[in-house]
């Protein structure tokens, strides 16, 4: 079985199709998918998918890319992160690709979330482009270690990589792996220790090859997995065996019978 670690189920495109794309998952034994929030308007809805399946979960947190937000501070995000299925702050980070100037309110923000992860004990979903030095300066700065969580769609050299896993993180490759072109994360695919890695689509972006360009959805996280295992030369299995006991060890979910 495989596990969507991060995807945008919320979003219009997959809402308006969500039994279809539920059937999917289950046709390509993904079993389950986290459905990532972006913006505190739309966390209800995100909560209220994880509410209505049993195979759905959330987050709560404030994406670097949503300016002119109302800043959440850490006591509202424990808040709002106060309920079972709400299992790990984040997205949160920072993207210095998206949006230039002054981002200091990017890093504010940053640390508000991970202040909530430690206050709540609950991991981080990480984002980060194109910012990387910063993003591991303030992870340390404000003690990320302690609750550690993921560094999602991860694009960024093994040396990065290395460093986040140090401190206590997990390693998520989404769809862009498979692409021809990115030759370095496929080399970052093949050295992430199996026990440190998480598999993902971000739907619904970055669809993954042999879909590349089209609307993505959580049940092609199967072709993620497929393009590991081809890197590492192993077992397909190995790879879901992996990713999904690495998805249950993280975010403290017990162990699913059947
Ligand atoms: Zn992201
Ligand atoms: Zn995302």
């Amino acid at each position: 079985m495989f596990i969507d670690s991060h995807c945008h189920l919320d979003f219009p495109d997959l809402a308006h199709n969500l039994d279809v794309l539920l059937d999917k998952m289950r046709e390509n034994q993904v079993t389950h998918a986290l459905c990532v929030s972006v913006n505190l308007t739309d966390f209800p809805r995100v909560l209220a998918l994880a509410q209505a399946h049993d195979n759905l979960f959330a987050s709560v947190g404030v994406h670097p890319d949503y300016e002119n937000q109302v800043e959440p501070d850490a006591h509202q995000l424990v808040q709002l992160a106060d309920h079972p299925k709400v299992i790990a702050i984040g997205e949160t980070g920072l993207d210095y690709y998206r949006l230039q100037g002054d981002l200091e309110w990017q890093r504010a923000r940053f640390r508000q979330h991970i202040r909530a992860a430690r206050q709540c004990n609950k991991p981080l979903i990480i984002h980060t482009r194109s910012a990387a030095d910063d993003t591991l300066r303030i992870m340390r700065e404000e003690g990320a270690d302690q609750v550690g969580g993921v560094m999602h769609c991860f694009t960024e050299s093994w040396e990065v990589a290395k460093r986040a896993i140090d401190m206590n993180f997990y390693i998520s490759f989404s769809g862009i792996v498979t692409f021809k072109n990115a030759v370095a994360l496929k080399d970052v695919a093949k050295k992430t220790p199996l026990n440190r890695m998480l598999i993902e689509t971000d739907s619904p972006y970055l669809a993954p090859v042999p879909y590349r360009g089209k609307l993505n959805q959580p049940a092609f996280v199967l072709h993620v997995a497929e393009e590991i295992a081809r890197l590492r030369a192993v077992n397909l299995n190995e790879i879901a065996a992996a990713t999904t006991a690495n998805f249950f060890r993280l975010f403290k979910l017990p162990t699913l019978v059947g």
